[in-house]
């Protein structure tokens, strides 16, 4: 704890949307923070469908953490993995490190893949929450047209079809892009393959696509992505994955190669060792001033943090990046005013939207106090956005240069097979 003669010590786990407003507010402040990360990078999780399908290079939206922070004297940063805190040190403790002392402790490690039990997703599916699964999907992809240009009776036996399950934004993005992906290069890159007998399946267990959404950008994603190509299969569950098949309700067997897990979310298992009560997926129930109820000094935000009454309904704050990054705002000021003895104040999230793109220029985008916009204005909207969220300018360049050749030239630069095998990350 604090022994008076030393600056507060922050310590926050996670670099990701949440973790780094934590840092921009308390960055120059009067305290001392280390923020740790099991990555040396902040990853930015939105354009992660683009590097699983070859239109950006996986360095295009990973930024290294030391540079983010490095003009800020009183931001330390660790490269390691929290794995839980002693309570009665007051310690973080890290993976094979020396523990971390903290008077105040800001979690914000984000959330995992959730495979709701269903047998077979945790050993073959490939989810899509870091830069490894990213690259892993990457190469499954390009491999499995390598396996099939090599011995075409394994497109019967699914090697070109990749089933996508969740229908939400992420699901809806991959399937896009794979969908494009697949017409627009690979076709030619695969001239010896049949590769129009390569099927994106979308399924989905609601009766619609992008089900936060209203009924015209619905409409407007099922469209879209059926004149694409992709087979959507709407209020249709998944109850069992194999290594070359997916079992739908129903018992229909469905012979795919690569399972693509975008069906839900979970808080990182880290909450689940705390001790401390959890709410909703697993999600840390916070007080009003996202401080942990009973644990002094304990903060938690973003997708791990479950905040009941941030919303005017009395509901909690969506898995977004903006609610991750006001909440670390909040955050932030409320351990300053803690520690000028001042009272905190209450966590209250503002709407900023949210998008989803389903290809060129194919997009749905509602904003609060804006008609809800769909198609290339949309999509016009959410490049610009993204480019603008990114983090560094050399990212941003390096983004815009590679959207710009890919829609050009219909071409796509980065379809290498490299780095993390082609295997799901359990098998
Ligand atoms: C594929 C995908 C697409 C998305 N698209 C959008 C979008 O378009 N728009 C939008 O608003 N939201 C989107 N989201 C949601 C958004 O990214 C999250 O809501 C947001 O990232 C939450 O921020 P966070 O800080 O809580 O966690 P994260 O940004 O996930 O950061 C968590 C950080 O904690 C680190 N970490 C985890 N465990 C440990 C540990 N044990 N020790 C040390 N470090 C650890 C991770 O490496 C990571 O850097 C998307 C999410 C995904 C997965």
């Amino acid at each position: 704890m604090q022994d008076g003669s030393q600056r507060p010590k922050v310590v926050v786990v996670g670099a990701g949307f949440g973790g780094l407003s934590v840092l921009r507010g308390l960055a120059d402040q009067p305290v001392d923070v280390t923020v740790v990360d099991r990555n040396n990078f902040h990853t930015f999780l939105p354009l992660l469908y683009q590097v699983a399908t070859s239109g950006l290079n996986a360095a295009d939206v990973a930024h290294p953490i030391r540079a983010i922070v490095q003009r800020h004297r009183n931001i330390d940063v660790r490269h390691g993995t929290v794995e839980g805190v002693d309570w009665d040190r007051h310690e973080v403790q890290v993976a094979g490190q020396a523990p971390l002392p903290f008077d105040h402790l800001v979690l914000a490690a984000g959330s995992t893949a959730n495979d709701f039990g269903i047998p077979g997703v945790a050993e073959h599916g490939y989810p899509l929450y870091t830069l490894d699964d990213a690259a892993r999907l990457r190469n499954r992809v390009l491999e499995r047209f390598e396996a099939a240009a090599l011995d075409q009776s394994l497109i019967d036996d699914g090697a070109l079809t990749f089933a996508i399950v969740g229908g939400g934004p992420t699901g809806v993005e991959t399937a896009g892009a794979l969908a494009e992906l697949f017409d627009k290069v690979l076709r030619d890159d695969f001239h010896t393959l049949p590769v129009q007998r390569a099927r994106v399946v979308l399924i989905e267990m609601a009766d619609s696509l992008l089900t936060p959404f209203g009924t015209r950008s619905r409409d407007h994603a099922i469209d879209a992505l059926r004149r694409r190509g992709v087979e959507v299969r709407l209020s249709t569950r998944v109850s069992s994955v194999g290594v070359d098949h997916v079992v739908l309700d129903g018992g229909e067997r469905l012979p795919a190669h690569t399972l693509v897990w975008a069906a839900g979310v979970q808080a990182n298992p880290l909450a689940r060792v705390l001790g401390v009560a959890q709410g909703p997926g697993g999600r840390i129930v916070v007080d009003r001033d996202l401080s942990v109820p009973d644990r002094p000094g304990l903060w938690a935000i973003g997708d791990l943090a479950h905040t009941p009454g941030a919303v005017e309904d009395g509901g909690a704050a969506p898995q977004l990046a903006p609610a991750a990054m006001q909440a670390g705002e909040l955050v932030a000021a409320n351990v300053l005013r803690m520690v000028a003895g001042e009272p905190t104040q209450p966590f209250r999230y503002r709407d900023k939207g949210t998008m989803a793109t389903i290809g060129r220029r194919s997009a749905v985008a509602e904003i609060p106090g804006v008609p809800i916009l769909v198609g290339s204005i949309a999509w016009a909207a959410w490049l610009v956005l993204h480019l603008v969220m990114l983090i560094g300018f050399r990212n941003r360049l390096s983004v815009l240069v590679n959207w710009a050749w890919n829609y050009l030239t219909w071409d796509r630069g980065p379809r290498l097979i490299f780095g993390p095998g082609a295997d799901p990350p359990h098998h």
